[in-house]
């Protein structure tokens, strides 16, 4: 009480500027702080999954280094564990970091669904499935904030691929919005109340995020009641008041564009009401004063204990996909062969805002090395460092190591150049290097063990040629380690696929959809994302969502339902019993699906709804309980704007993957939204009946969302606004010139560093930037200089040339 008096008197006490100067950062890692009345200014920096603190130049692509900090495993890992209370504390470890390095809010988790394999960013977003990402998402974030220290939940929403993500305008129909787009971060919100949001990039049917007030105050202020605030995603500020009106308090990084005095401006011109920016002024010094409570006391972390917490949290994220004749776990008396240069050279995290500074770094052959006492290690490197062709000699020389070994170990992946923000990926394919040296050796070997690091699914036309396959993710700094107790069993696997591994990428539901472009993208398939498409079509995968092995087994058996007692919120309790029936102790992740039998809204074939790991000792046997609530059942019916439960049978499906349903039972549920009468609403027969492929004509999306979809061309010329793509704006001498000492510009920060994903990264990134992106942090530009270079743009050039001259004059005075 007295803390939000505080903060409402100083509210009181600020002039009309001061306000407006909150409003946006300091620099680009700092907010403001107003000395006057005693505000300090605090520090944000990345995330997710570790603290990515420059101490010199500042960039939001991963340019400049920044201090040395605990690198765990990246989100597509740590979904993979399943684990929450794991996952609570890697967040308390991350909090602990940012005390220790006085930042007072750490930028993430990225809660975005994995809507195709493709997208750049997958190995920094959790799952496909939304209610496993909001689990995921809410221990992370209590972990972090149980220390004080802010999170900011991003990119919300609907941000689901790297191409033209500063302007791409995604056209998504409510049902998917709200069932499989937004379920993450609601679950975050409501059970983590995150310190802040990052709305993101792109534009959502329609309207940028930061300015869609449908989205920030509608959905997230009011339907889900968050208390903190909404930051910009770096550079995501589009018309600075349209944005405030919406919700968005906070722009980051801070710049010189003129924005706060725009606020200002709009409040004295009557545009603005004071109260929507007093509201905002409230929610950024909550924020303030919250975060310098904690950093007000010195703090000291201990990092031995976060690199062991790295690597128990490594090898719980690893993915057992195969284990034929029980190979795994190794002897330690067993004769191995070690092959692939990752090995020595590991692949551990992504490419972009994430990439982040560790405090040491394990490699396998070091971690093997010292597991087995040994001086060395028959080894061969077997690849290039690109991989990108097969390489005879390396192959030869790997052969001829491999050649008396009984197991041969291969540690293949995704080289960096394949995974970073910024970028899509266009195959689903390892570098021809690797898949080379995987068929060349198995061809050779019956005993071979795949260990991939790859932060997201790959094809494996080699998969049926091997017998096991370790999906190592992105495990951070201790990954090798991690992966070296699974190998020789000193951690008996217990991850669990969060997402599906296709056979090829013509098989994914948006194959004909991603990344679309220029202007929109259309999401066609709806909520036929992952496995909600693959099962329900009946399209065979490689592995499905959820699966993972172990090496001792589980019986699951009793399942029960019953109708839950007392007045809460639970529509039915689901118990089971599951027994460890093997000779190791191993944690299993048992999951539960509901499937709707008939309905008239189209479901997918089922639907996770809730999930726990247990951990049993061998002959040990635990009781499961599950309290699903009206949401486990329900469907967003846009026409009420409200969940609905339709009565009728539904099917609780019990199992240790999505494919291996161990327990099933019927229950006739009544509806439990009575009051609302049944409105006969048709959806296209096609989203009842989807064909393999998904193929969904134009007619029958616009039938589904209830309007027409935004014609998707690129700008012409005397069309180009503020936000038209740099790259795009060929058309124009003008446009052309600027754009060439973009790339100009870009070399030079460039040399020497040609051939990397920061290379790769920042030359997409000048393509595609639009033109308003001149005017984030230190710009020369100001707003007019930049609507008067539209204009010689759109070919009025000597009133734009004029309106030129007369900005730089008034720049300069
Ligand atoms: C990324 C964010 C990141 C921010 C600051 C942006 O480009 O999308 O995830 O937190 O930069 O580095």
């Amino acid at each position: 009480m007295e803390f939000q008096e505080k903060i409402k008197s100083l509210i009181q006490q600020m002039t009309l500027v001061e306000k407006a100067s909150l409003c946006s950062g300091q620099d680009f890692w700092h907010l403001k702080g107003i000395e006057r009345l005693g505000i300090p200014s605090i520090m944000v920096t990345d995330g997710p999954h570790g603290l990515r603190k420059q101490a010199g130049s500042a960039d939001h692509v991963g340019l400049n280094e920044s201090v040395p900090a605990t690198c765990f495993s990246t989100a597509s890992a740590l979904a993979a564990t399943w684990n929450r209370d794991l996952v609570y504390q890697v967040g308390q470890a991350l909090g602990e970091e940012c005390r220790q390095e006085k930042v007072g809010v750490i930028l993430g988790p990225g809660a975005n669904i994995k809507r195709s394999p493709l997208c750049g960013r997958n190995f920094e977003y959790f799952s496909e499935d939304p209610y496993l990402t909001g689990e995921i998402a809410k221990s992370h974030i209590n972990g972090v904030q149980s220390q004080g220290i802010g999170t900011s939940l991003k990119h919300y929403a609907v941000n689901n691929q790297e191409y033209r993500r500063m302007t791409i305008d995604a056209v998504v129909d409510e049902r998917a919005l709200r069932e499989i787009y937004l379920p993450g971060y609601e679950i975050a919100v409501k059970g983590a109340q995150p310190w802040t949001v990052m709305c993101a990039y792109n534009k959502i049917n329609g309207v940028y995020a930061c300015e869609n007030g449908y989205l920030m105050t509608g959905i997230l202020k009011d339907e889900w009641k968050h208390e903190g605030l909404v930051v910009t995603d770096w550079g995501a500020m589009n018309e600075r008041v349209a944005a405030l009106k919406a919700g968005t308090e906070l722009e980051m990084p801070g710049t010189k564009n003129g924005n706060d005095a725009k606020i200002v401006a709009a409040v004295e011109a009557g545009q603005l009401d004071e109260a929507v920016l007093d509201r905002a002024v409230e929610r950024i010094l909550t924020l303030i004063f919250k975060a310098d409570a904690t950093l007000s006391q010195d703090f000291v972390c201990d990092m031995e204990a976060h690199h062991a917490l790295a690597r128990r949290v490594a090898a719980e994220g690893a993915v057992l996909l195969k284990n034929d004749d029980d190979i795994l776990p190794l002897q330690k008396m067993v004769r191995f062969a070690l092959i692939g240069r990752f090995a020595k050279v590991p692949r551990y995290q992504g490419a972009g805002s994430s990439l982040m500074n560790p405090t040491r770094l394990d490699n396998l052959h070091d971690e093997l090395r010292a597991l087995l006492g040994a001086d060395s290690l028959p080894y061969a490197p077997g690849y290039t460092e690109k991989g990108d062709q097969a390489d005879e000699a390396l192959i030869q020389e790997a052969l001829a190591v491999a050649e008396t070994a009984e197991v041969v170990i291969i540690c293949v992946g995704l080289t960096d150049l394949y995974e970073t923000e910024g970028v899509d990926r266009t195959h689903m394919k390892l570098p021809p290097g690797h898949d080379a040296l995987i068929r060349r050796i198995a061809a050779a070997h019956a005993k071979v063990v795949v260990v991939l690091s790859n932060g997201s699914p790959v094809e494996m036309p080699w998969a049926q040629d091997v017998p096991c396959i370790l999906e190592g993710y992105l495990g951070g700094q201790a990954g090798a380690g991690g992966i070296a107790d699974i190998l020789f069993g000193a951690v008996n696997p217990s991850g669990k696929l969060a997402e599906t591994f296709p056979l090829k990428l013509e098989d994914t539901p948006t194959y004909r959809y991603f990344p679309g472009g220029p202007a929109t993208v259309e999401y066609r398939e709806s909520l036929y994302v992952g496995y909600r498409y693959y099962d329900t079509v009946g399209q065979p995968v490689l592995f499905p969502f959820g699966h993972g092995l172990s090496y001792t087994r589980f019986a699951y058996h009793d399942l029960v339902l019953s109708q839950p007692q007392g007045a809460n919120d639970a529509a039915l309790t689901v118990t089971f019993k599951v027994k460890n029936i093997g000779k190791m102790a191993g944690k299993e992740v048992v999951q539960l699906y509901v499937r709707d039998v008939a309905s008239t809204a189209f479901r997918p074939a089922k639907e996770l709804k809730a999930f726990a790991k247990v951990d049993l000792q061998p002959g040990e046997e635990a009781g499961v309980t599950f309290d699903l609530d009206r949401r486990a059942f329900a469907h967003y019916d846009p026409q009420i704007k409200d969940w609905r439960v339709e009565a009728g049978a539904f099917e609780i499906l019990v199992g240790a993957s999505s494919q291996d349903i161990r327990l099933k039972a019927t229950v006739e549920v009544a509806s439990l939204h009575p009051t609302v009468p049944v409105i006969d609403r048709t959806e296209p027969a096609v989203y009842h009946d989807l064909p393999k492929g998904a193929a969904v004509s134009q007619k029958d999306f616009e039938a589904l969302l209830g309007r027409f979809v935004p014609p998707n061309q690129e700008t012409r010329k005397g069309q180009y606004t503020f936000n038209t793509p740099i790259g795009d704006m060929h058309e124009s001498f003008i446009g052309r010139q600027f754009a060439g000492m973009m790339k100009k510009q870009m070399d030079k920060m460039l040399a020497g560093k040609e051939d990397t994903p920061m290379a790769l990264l920042i030359t997409t990134m000048a393509r595609e930037m639009p033109l308003r992106s001149m005017l984030m942090g230190n710009t020369p530009f100001t707003r007019e200089m930049l609507d008067a270079l539209l204009l010689m743009m759109n070919g009025r050039f000597f009133k734009g040339l004029f309106a030129l001259m007369r900005a730089v004059l008034s720049r300069q005075n």
